[in-house]
């Protein structure tokens, strides 16, 4: 059996589609689905148009099951606050609890290589690295669109957003928090792209 592991609603859909197709024995574990308690002023669903963020997660939740019931999957959501609903902290300990348990043994699991280093994409890699010190038999998957941008500072290499990169608003692509938007279009945050 595969696990695949998505930090939020669309990562297995974007990145691991080809995992989730073709009647294999396959779960989706959701991690950061869960709602704010009010409406409230939260950057990244402003951002991408949304005026009630407790509507957005419904909606966002909604796509997810109807993109996964395209291979015939549902997902399994744990709940946790993404990084733009979070008051503080880094929910790893808990993460690694639920997934344990939620990872029958034997699996193969897929974790999001974090490649971008957006805090929840790198909470579900630690998460899963230390489930592979325990034993489990974990991947890296190449997170996407993340892994589409070029980042600077890493070698001097160039900053800048691909044709690829996230769009403000745009259905069925990237829509998480986690950053600032960038002149380019793409989003930001503490100086590097998510
Ligand atoms: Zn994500």
């Amino acid at each position: 059996m595969n696990v695949v592991l998505s930090p939020h609603l669309d990562d297995a859909v974007l990145s691991c589609w080809h995992l989730l197709g073709g009647g294999r024995d396959v779960s989706v574990v959701n991690v950061f689905t869960g709602s704010p308690d009010s409406p409230g002023d939260y950057w990244w669903d402003q951002l991408t148009g949304a005026t009630d963020s407790v509507v957005r997660m419904r909606e966002r939740i909604d796509e997810d099951r109807q993109a996964l019931s395209l291979a015939g999957l549902r997902p399994v959501n744990l709940g946790f606050l993404d990084h733009q609903y979070r008051p503080d902290g880094e929910p790893t300990a808990a993460v690694v609890e639920r997934l344990r348990a939620q990872i029958p043994a034997g699996a193969t699991v897929y974790a999001p290589a974090a490649l971008s280093e957006h805090p929840d994409h790198m909470i579900v890699r630690s998460a899963a690295l230390e489930l592979a010190g325990e034993g489990f038999d974990v991947r890296l998957y190449a997170d996407l669109p993340h892994d589409s941008i070029k980042l600077e500072g890493r070698g001097g290499r160039d900053r800048s957003v691909g044709a690829s990169g996230p769009r403000q608003g745009a259905r069925g692509q990237e829509r998480e928090s986690g950053g600032e938007e960038t002149p380019a279009g793409g989003p930001r945050h503490g100086g590097m792209i998510r």
